[in-house]
């Protein structure tokens, strides 16, 4: 996204496998998602960037091990998702229902 002078967004429309192909992380429709928000895409899943911001309130960077980003990497292509998404669904399982307080 490129930023005006006066600080306004301006927005290119480009698809995503034009954004894929050249490496970018965001693409842009032009179009609302369906919640509203005119707001980038992400490129490896196909969220809206502001969709995602307000849903993922915790930002947890870590340094995977490469032999397991590797699988993880491996096993999101197969299933069809992300890397962040696979995680979030292993901690989801693995920790099983929210427990009362
Ligand atoms: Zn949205």
């Amino acid at each position: 996204m490129r930023r005006r002078r006066d600080g306004v967004s301006e927005q290119r429309v480009i698809d995503r496998d034009g954004a894929r192909r050249l490496g970018l992380t965001y693409y842009f429709t032009g179009k609302p998602c369906k919640h509203g928000h005119l707001a980038e895409r992400f490129v490896s899943f196909g969220g809206c960037v502001e969709c995602n911001r307000i849903h993922h309130s915790g930002v947890i960077p870590v340094f995977l091990p490469r032999e397991l980003h590797a699988r993880l990497r491996l096993r999101a292509d197969r299933e069809g998702t992300s890397v962040p998404f696979l995680v979030i669904r292993i901690l989801k399982d693995t920790l099983g229902p929210p427990e009362d307080r």
